[in-house]
């Protein structure tokens, strides 16, 4: 596996092999079987696999949950060599954002509920880095996790409006046991926190079962994930959502389809998850 600390570096590494087709996989590291399974589905559709491991500090609005974030970088080059990656590129904040850097590439309404509206700024940074990544590495295909739904939706709205020619590919989330959704973030969370935290998933499974049982009324279903949240002592619901899938508009009532998500603070840690509903699935 070739390492790109630079973005001359990787820029020289892509062009070593220039007519193969490319997988990305964008990551901030701390990996885990989720950034893995992405990897295993690039590595099966790809010539070759690119992963990137970089903290984005554009996509971190408070800069106490930046310097939180965990990193281990040496451990996780490891598991992509293990991986079978191609090439693997972290570079550092100060090439990927040098001197000068003003450039910002937003979406618009697709951006601006949820995460957006929870993390003003967030998805800029997002949908900036990403474009930066689209156009250094050039891949034919980038995978995302449907553990960020709306991620997965913003950058393939971003894709399409600037015409990057490659496929966004979105690979389940993969949970622990429990049920949890594994995230980098998990592992912060202090041995009470995280016995509670299946209660995201366990929320989300009682609002699509309400619906499954002929619920149509959004609110019902808001308000059955409220509920559950409300019963963990440890966990305070920061927002829950029944939206459009197409449009992110949240919904009074709901019809055929239906994302539900929402984000939860155990203590200073926030973690975000969510299920599609659709009639007939
Ligand atoms: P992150 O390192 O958190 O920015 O995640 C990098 C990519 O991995 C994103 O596309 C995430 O959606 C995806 N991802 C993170 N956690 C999971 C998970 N539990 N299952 C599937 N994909 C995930």
């Amino acid at each position: 596996m070739q390492i790109a600390r630079s973005v001359d570096r990787v820029r020289r590494a892509r062009r070593e092999h220039e007519s193969a087709r490319w997988g990305l996989v964008p990551t901030m590291g701390f990996l885990h079987a989720g950034h893995l399974e992405l990897v295993r589905r690039a590595r099966e559709e790809c010539e070759r696999v690119a992963v990137s491991i970089f903290v984005n500090p554009r996509q971190f609005e408070r800069s106490d949950d930046l310097e939180r974030y965990p990193r281990a970088l040496e451990r996780d080059l490891e598991l992509l060599a293990g991986a079978g990656v191609d090439l693997a590129f972290c570079p550092a904040t100060e090439d990927m954002y040098p001197a000068g850097f003003q450039t910002t590439v937003s979406v618009g309404a697709l951006a601006e509920p949820l995460e957006g509206a929870a993390r003003p700024g967030h998805f800029d940074g997002v949908a900036t880095v990403v474009a930066k990544l689209f156009c250094l590495l050039r891949p034919a295909r980038a995978y995302f996790g449907q553990k960020d739904a709306q991620q997965c939706i913003v950058v393939e709205r971003m894709t399409r409006d600037l015409g990057f020619d490659l496929e966004i590919v979105v690979c389940p989330t993969v949970r622990e046991p429990d049920g949890l959704a594994m995230s980098s973030r998990n592992a912060r969370l202090t041995p009470e926190q995280r016995r509670s935290a299946p209660a995201l998933h366990r929320a989300l499974e009682r609002a699509a079962a309400l619906f499954e049982n002929g619920e149509t009324e959004a609110e019902t279903l808001r308000e059955a994930m409220r509920e559950t949240i409300g019963g963990e002592p440890l966990a305070r619901v920061d927002y829950v959502s029944v939206a459009d899938p197409r449009t992110l508009a949240e919904l009074e009532t709901v019809g055929d389809e239906a994302l539900l998500s929402l984000a939860v603070f155990y203590g200073s840690i926030r973690l975000i998850d969510n299920l599609s509903i659709a009639r007939g699935g």
